[in-house]
């Protein structure tokens, strides 16, 4: 792959983006502007932001910016009954309720909508229960309650810590396992780093403060009442029965100086000593509280409202000089919890001064060889929706057109080290953008993460930084704590910007399928081991890898090949040119398997998909995971293990396959 050319080429991009000393000025100025007043999908504030954007993406030079609506459903607060959590006697008086919001920060005061910490798309309902605490309440912290410590939670109100997993996967596993509600709290040993004060002081969450977030279980569905289908104004849409991935029970989040009283007198056993948090109570299981309180009980109120709400996505366009049906799509979400100092707006500005650098290239005569789409979503916070309509409403043209999509949500999470997440045929790119000195030094000196850049694949997780998708998330918090020089969000931005200007203006696509073998080798030989667990039941069950190691080398030989020809292309021929690049960019698709997978038809992808216990997470080879997981326990051996052959020959035959796209045409 002959990037150092592509590199060189973003030169003249680095001197009108990556080296302006004025970006970074630039940044903080676009992420002080978009943090003023909270941007709710749904609420005229964010229709407003969506206008504003609009209207500064034609004056940047855009050749066309269009506002395109949805009617999703969204879910928000009845203001005339708020959600709490209350400790009631045996008459039902209420000893104790939660707070009903969030202190403002200092200098907030006077500001009106914000909404108050809920649990988007909670079940409405007064369950009144004792409590159990579940750890993370992931897969596993149920297993442990249920399989050793001989705990049963039907009925039960369960309380989880936040963190580790997607919320929504701890409500799934709340309702799989019979709970009547879920209290989900922020732990101090989650959200609170060692020796850092609390906001304002610092950028620990304080005890007041409590995550907001959808807790639906979409599996990529979009809009739940529009599966598979734009929501439009003439669509079909299902009852709210009908709607997919919506919790059955109610839920709701708080805080730690909530959660104290909730736990504080909780009876039951003494918990497994990496389910204790930082807060200085017991953490015992229960379930109820502890014998002099034993005769109370907890009750959720919640009458969260469920709505079809009007949402906008602005969507710009850059018309591409050579290959104009040929889209590189730069996205990131515009609607945020309450300010969005960090998530969404540090992405929503690195967007922005890309549209604004492409702009000034653009009056300087340049154009880029492909099209570039420029991509403001709405309702991410609701489960990707907006993003999600677009993707259905023009899914036919993007199968076709599409080359890449770069997605821009928060660009900071934490202090020191770059993350990225992308599929292993941008590796080398990613790679190589990042050795360039003006973001490498950035990366390497002033964030002191050693000699290495960390590119890492889709499988990391964890808990996101203490304030995350609290009213603490303000401009100040990343310009006091975050990133006080904006040196870290312009690096990113030169990341994101220069993946989208190699994507767009490369001669030949950037992609790497040598990686992609690379990365499909030890895919491999990880789902192997993990089935190589269980020695008697391949023998028994005749259950092999073989076909699929044999694919996998199949594909390593034709991505080595391909690769050997692209050294000796004529580059001065545009069809020869355009094919390889079909090749390419049609990589990609060929891991897709139109059946979808095991009850997730939207996750299509063969290779990659969510984790089925972690939306954060990525899992590999999903459908042989799945099959293969807890298989130990299964009530039916002979069908569990005929499913992870099954598994096995869909992979083999997929990764084959996609090999065969990579063979010379004739
Ligand atoms: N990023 C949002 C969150 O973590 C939405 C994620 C989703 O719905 O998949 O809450
Ligand atoms: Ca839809
Ligand atoms: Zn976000
Ligand atoms: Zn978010």
């Amino acid at each position: 792959l002959s990037l150092s050319l592509s590199v060189s080429l973003s030169l003249s991009f680095s001197l009108a983006f990556s080296l302006s000393l004025s970006l970074s000025l630039s940044l903080s100025l676009s992420l002080l502007k978009f943090t003023r007043l909270p941007h709710l999908a749904g609420t005229e504030q964010n229709l407003q932001l969506a206008e504003q954007i609009k209207g500064e993406w034609l004056a940047y030079g855009l050749d066309s910016v269009e506002m395109v609506p949805y009617d999703v459903l969204l879910s928000y607060p009845n203001i005339s009954q708020p959600n709490y959590i209350s400790i009631v006697d045996e008459l039902g008086n209420e000893m104790f309720n939660t707070s009903l919001s969030e202190p403002v920060p200092e200098g907030y005061e006077n500001v009106s909508d914000i909404v108050p910490p809920y649990s988007a798309f909670s079940a409405q309902g007064q369950p009144v229960g004792d409590l159990v605490y579940v750890n993370y309440g992931r897969t596993e912290d149920f297993f442990q309650l249920e399989r050793e410590m001989g705990i049963n939670v039907t009925g039960k109100i369960v309380i989880v810590r936040y963190g580790n997993i997607f919320r929504g996967n701890k409500v799934k596993n709340a309702m799989l396992h019979g709970a009547s509600g879920i209290i989900m709290f922020s732990d101090p040993a989650d959200y609170c780093a060692p020796g850092v004060q609390p906001y304002p002081d610092g950028w620990n969450l304080p005890g007041g403060g409590a995550q907001r977030g959808n807790v639906l279980n979409l599996n990529g569905a979009g809009d739940p009442l529009t599966p598979g289908y734009p929501a439009k104004e003439y669509t079909y849409r299902y009852n709210l029965e009908e709607g997919v991935g919506l919790p059955k029970i109610p839920v709701h989040p708080i805080g730690y100086h909530d959660a104290i009283q909730l736990l504080k007198n909780m009876g039951g056993d003494i918990p497994p000593n990496n389910w204790k948090g930082a807060l200085n109570v017991s953490y015992r299981i229960g379930p109820g509280f502890t014998d002099g309180f034993s005769t109370q009980k907890v009750r959720m109120n919640i009458h969260t409202n469920n709505q079809v709400t009007r949402i906008y996505n602005v969507i710009g366009r850059l018309r591409g000089a050579v290959e104009p049906d040929r889209y590189v799509i730069l996205g990131g979400h515009r609607d945020a919890w309450v300010f969005g100092g960090i998530d969404p707006v540090t992405g929503a500005a690195v967007v922005h001064e890309s549209v604004r650098s492409a702009g000034k290239l653009l009056r300087k005569g340049w154009r880029p060889r492909r099209s570039i789409v420029f991509a403001s979503w709405d309702a991410e916070e609701f489960g990707l929706l907006g993003s999600t309509e677009w993707a259905e409403e023009n899914a036919k043209v993007l199968q076709e057109r599409a080359v890449a999509y770069i997605n821009a949500d928060s660009a900071i999470e934490g202090m020191y080290t770059l993350r990225i997440d992308c599929t292993p045929s941008l590796h080398t790119l990613v790679y190589d953008i990042t050795k360039q000195e003006h973001i490498a030094d950035v990366l390497l000196m002033q964030y002191n993460i050693g000699k290495t850049i960390h590119v890492f694949s889709c499988k990391q997780t964890g808990v996101s930084y203490p304030v995350y998708h609290s009213v603490y998330e303000t401009f100040e918090l990343v310009e006091r704590f975050y990133d006080p020089s904006f040196r870290k969000l312009r690096a990113v931005a030169q990341v994101r910007g220069g993946l989208i200007f190699l994507l767009a203006d490369s001669q030949l696509l950037p992609l790497d399928a040598s990686q992609y073998a690379g990365s499909l080798t030890k895919y491999a030989h990880t789902i192997a081991q993990l089935g190589q667990k269980h020695p008697d039941a391949l023998v028994k069950y005749g259950v092999s890898f073989d076909s699929l190691f044999s694919a996998v080398e199949n594909f390593t030989v034709a991505a080595r090949d391909f690769h050997e020809r692209l050294t000796t292309l004529d580059r001065t021929d545009p069809i020869q040119i355009r094919m390889v690049n079909d090749q390419l960019m049609y990589l990609e698709r060929a891991f897709v398997d139109p059946l979808g997978l095991p009850g997730r038809p939207f996750y299509r992808h063969v290779i990659f998909a969510p984790s089925s216990h972690n939306k954060y997470a990525g899992e590999s080879f999903p459908g042989i995971y799945d099959a293969l997981f807890d298989i130990e326990h299964t009530a039916n051996p002979k069908e569990a293990w005929d499913e992870v052959r099954r598994q096995i020959s869909i992979a083999a035959f997929t990764v084959q396959a996609a090999a065969m796209t990579l063979t010379p045409p004739a």
